[in-house]
């Protein structure tokens, strides 16, 4: 699943090659996929790509609607110029192959002839239309994500102290903190010294400091390697980014942890795998 660095990565890249595109006309291949009216969006210009957590926000040049995408588990976005492709998301081999593919949904067509694809396996992925002051109403309400500035110190002790859940349930909570995925709080925790089973509110002051210190981080070191695409078919490629060269524990079960020598075990919590090193995670 793409996770927030896979999305900002998506996101920068996008910006660079959608600003300015107009639309000639949106094709959706799946109606489950894309949710308003895609005639009324005909010779929009796309004025910039914004995120919130894990909502890519599509905002035109005067225009009182915006379009929302969330990839989900299996969602794609292959911009097409010719023999060039700008792309994020689910890795898989549509992201070289002939488009549309099976897994087409939603095709974006600009008026210079460059395409948008809107790729999705699974279907739970979704492209909307909605009014960008209804947008901001909801947004306001919701939980700051871990690049925001409500994201505090405080703000984490806080949710924190407030439940007695393994720690990393807590922090993968998306009602509670935005856009913290399965790949980063492992690293997170490990960076933080914190075991993932921990209950919660038994975080001390200074611990809570040091794992919010230890998200930005490793949040700041996913967007720099442009998100983690663990593919062997994306490193033959080339394509996707290579966070995953950077895992401290993610993936790394039977290994030595480098800090302290001990081994990196493996567990499950609330079914998601979870890896952490069991001598120096307290
Ligand atoms: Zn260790």
């Amino acid at each position: 699943m793409p996770e927030l660095p896979e999305v900002e990565t998506i996101r920068n890249q996008l910006n660079k090659v959608l600003r300015g595109k107009i639309i000639k006309e949106i094709e959706v291949l799946r109606e489950k996929s894309f949710s308003g009216d895609p005639t009324a969006m005909r010779g929009w210009k796309i004025q910039s790509i914004e995120r919130k957590s894990k909502i890519l926000e599509v905002l035109f040049e005067n225009q009182p609607d915006i379009v929302i995408v969330h990839l989900k588990m299996t969602g794609q976005l292959i911009y097409v110029n010719g023999e060039k492709r700008i792309l994020g998301g689910h890795p898989s081999p549509d992201w070289v192959n002939q488009l549309p593919s099976k897994h087409t949904r939603v095709i974006w067509n600009f008026d210079d002839g460059t395409k948008l694809f809107f790729n999705d396996m699974r279907v739970f992925g979704w492209m909307k239309i909605i009014n960008f002051k209804e947008y901001e109403k909801y947004t306001r309400k919701t939980v700051p994500d871990i690049t925001e500035k409500g994201f505090t110190t405080k703000y984490l002790f806080d949710i924190l102290n407030r439940s007695e859940k393994p720690i990393k349930l807590v922090l993968l909570d998306q009602d509670k903190i935005g856009g913290l995925g399965n790949i980063y709080v492992n690293d997170a925790l490990y960076l933080a010294k914190i075991r993932p089973d921990r209950k919660s509110d038994s975080l001390e002051r200074d611990e809570g400091i040091s794992l919010h210190k230890a998200i930005c981080t490793i949040i700041k070191r996913g967007i720099k390697y442009g998100g983690a695409s663990a593919s062997n078919y994306v490193q033959v490629s080339g394509l996707g980014g290579t966070y995953q060269d950077h895992f401290l524990v993610y993936k790394k079960e039977g290994e030595k942890c480098k800090r302290c020598g001990g081994v990196i075990k493996k567990i499950k919590l609330g079914g998601r795998g979870t890896f952490y090193c069991s001598d120096c995670q307290k």
